[in-house]
């Protein structure tokens, strides 16, 4: 795999490799097709929360817009009041901003358009290409065909055009309940593509809408409002997802028959991850269903549960850019967005040691009122990070996994009458072990050699083992939650007979570990802010931190060698 911290970042049209977006585009721009311009646009239904799959769309799309030199607008897509909410407005608003990206003042709506989409009703109707058809939902739907059958002419198809601008009117008033009609585009009932065959483009919905208010009580279909918001902000390419090539042919349809301008629409395959969904309807439910804690649940991909979790904006970019885009439906493996996640914080994240699931270690022989401060580097992959104290002293905490009575071959940690290293201070050595009355270890005793100073032995003794700790007097309390996929299922998308993809659920995708032991610098850590915890992993302050108790949420762990050496043992 490519290290993208070693390879020099592709910044502009000429430098980053070619894709197929990139070749269409080149194509326009030497044949001088919309005036040598590339205008793009991010175009959000408000219907729920930003996934990472949408941060790909977002990348394409401003990215390719930039390198170009042309512009890239933010559009709501809100044509269903129903489903809509200021909430998610802001949410989204609030996402792209935090990825890194600008629209400057272009941020629009396509309820903004509402009158000029009505209009262009209007017009459709007078030339002919458009009905009022009071069919009912359920009559259309048979009507319809199928992708085997040709469908049928509604009886309503021929009214006359004095007829369907009348009642259009009429349904624009609220003269009608709902279901009662629609308008539809007159194409062909015949059409091999489903989507061409008397679309609708108006339904009536006796409801408020967030921006429009009571405006309207007849709302546009998003394929009616779509092509044409694209064409009136002078988009000149609409690049979305595969699902709507079979759309293309109708968006041409509408702009060619309003005779406006028309942007070349571009289709790219969606990005599906491994263990994930990014469903809205399926994100929706685990959130409405209680099965996480929010939209913002780090276990969500969402983009503002990456944040919670800690995933930093511009390893996302780096991913999203890395995964390029293409024409095959293909799931990406999880796996590689955390490893742009930690190229990431390896280089950014300030070291701290924490130990998680404490064990308490007495030094015998280190004076009982004594404090040394020990020097630690803070980031070894970034020497202008500097060098901090960490107070050491005569009882410390250790990580349990770090000591074993009855090590097993290849466990080179803390074991009975053996020496390790402690880091940034002694050497050590296990000289007893105190257990509870269920015969639980409790307690180490240990001995360390003040020759060993900083971690060096003058005599050039080796230990086989680095074990990271804290002063039990100086370490501070905190709450750490570890994370783990969401599903248990590779692809949880797919379901057999009867299932459902709740049942793939991982039961232990988050862990709570409520006492912890933090080293004290990391007193006042602002939530938001990242750290590597040696030998653990990447942490993120999270919001329900609070200055007597900071909550860390795992971002990634780092690669846990041991853990794969035991999963082979046991293969
Ligand atoms: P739903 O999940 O209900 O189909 P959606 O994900 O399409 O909704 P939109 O708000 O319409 O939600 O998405 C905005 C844009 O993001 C669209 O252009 C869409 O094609 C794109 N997009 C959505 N999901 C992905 C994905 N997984 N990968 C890449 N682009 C995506
Ligand atoms: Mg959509």
């Amino acid at each position: 795999m490519p290290n993208p911290d070693t390879q020099k970042t592709p910044e502009t049209a000429d430098t980053r490799p070619s894709n197929f977006i990139r070749d269409i585009i080149a194509g326009h721009m030497d044949a001088q097709r919309f005036g040598g311009k590339v205008h793009t646009r991010f175009p959000p239904e408000p219907n729920g929360y930003l996934h990472i799959g949408h941060a790909k769309s977002i990348a394409v799309n401003f990215e390719t817009a930039a390198d170009y030199g042309g512009k890239c607008n933010l559009r709501f897509d809100d044509t269903n009041p129903i489903k809509e909410e200021q909430e998610y407005i802001d949410a989204i608003i609030q996402d792209i901003r935090w990825l890194g990206y600008d629209w400057e003042d272009r941020l629009f709506y396509a309820s903004d358009y509402f009158d000029q989409l009505y209009e262009w009703a209007v017009q459709l109707v007078k030339q002919g290409k458009a009905y009022v058809d009071h069919l009912s939902p359920e009559e259309i739907r048979e009507y319809r065909g199928t992708l085997t059958e040709p469908g049928k002419d509604s009886p309503y198809r021929n009214r006359s055009v004095e007829e369907n601008l009348d009642l259009l009117e009429r349904m624009r008033k609220g003269e009608f309940k709902e279901g009662e009609c629609v308008l539809r585009a007159k194409i062909d009932m015949e059409s091999p593509n489903i989507n061409l065959r008397d679309p609708v483009m108006y339904r009536i919905l006796h409801a408020a809408h967030h921006r429009t208010g009571d405006k309207w009580c007849i709302y546009p279909t998003y394929d009616w409002a779509h092509g044409q918001s694209d064409s009136i902000e002078g988009i000149t390419h609409s690049i979305c997802t595969l699902e709507f090539e079979d759309h293309r042919p109708l968006y041409d349809w509408y702009l060619n028959q309003l005779g406006v301008h028309h942007p070349q629409q571009i289709e790219f395959a969606r990005l599906n991850l491994s263990y994930t969904v990014l469903s809205k309807r399926k994100l929706i439910r685990l959130v409405q269903e209680g099965r996480v804690a929010g939209w913002d649940d780090p276990r969500m991909p969402t983009i503002s549960g990456m944040r919670r979790r800690g995933y930093p904006p511009a390893a996302i970019r780096t991913f999203a850019n890395h995964v390029g885009v293409t024409k095959t439906n293909t799931v990406i493996e999880l796996q590689l967005l955390e490893y742009f996640i930690r190229q990431h914080l390896n280089l950014h994240a300030l070291r701290k040691m924490a130990v998680l699931k404490p064990l308490r270690v007495v030094i015998e022989n280190y004076p009982e009122d004594q404090v040394e401060e020990m020097d630690a580097i803070n980031n070894p992959e970034d020497e202008a990070a500097g060098t901090r104290k960490v107070p050491f002293s005569r009882v410390l905490y250790i990580e349990q996994d770090d000591f074993m009575e009855d090590p097993p071959k290849k466990f080179y940690r803390l074991a009975p009458g053996r020496e390790v290293r402690l880091r940034n201070a002694y050497f050590v050595t296990c000289t007893d072990v105190i257990k509870d009355e269920d015969g639980n270890v409790v307690e180490l005793r240990c001995t360390y050699d003040p020759a060993t100073r900083g971690g060096d032995s003058p005599d050039g003794r080796k230990v086989k083992a680095t074990l990271h700790w804290v002063s039990a007097a100086h370490a501070l309390e905190a709450e750490v939650r570890l994370y783990d996929t969401l599903f248990t299922k590779e692809n949880p998308n797919e379901t057999g007979e009867g299932e459902d993809f709740t049942d793939f659920i991982n039961p232990e995708s988050l862990v709570v570990l409520e006492k912890c032991y933090i080293e004290p610098s990391l007193a006042g850590a602002e939530p938001g802010s990242r750290f590597q915890f040696e030998r653990q992993g990447y942490f993120c302050v999270d919001p329900d931190s609070r200055d007597e108790k900071l909550v860390f949420n795992r971002t990634v762990p780092l690669k846990d060698t041991w853990a794969k050496l035991k999963k082979k043992q046991n293969k």
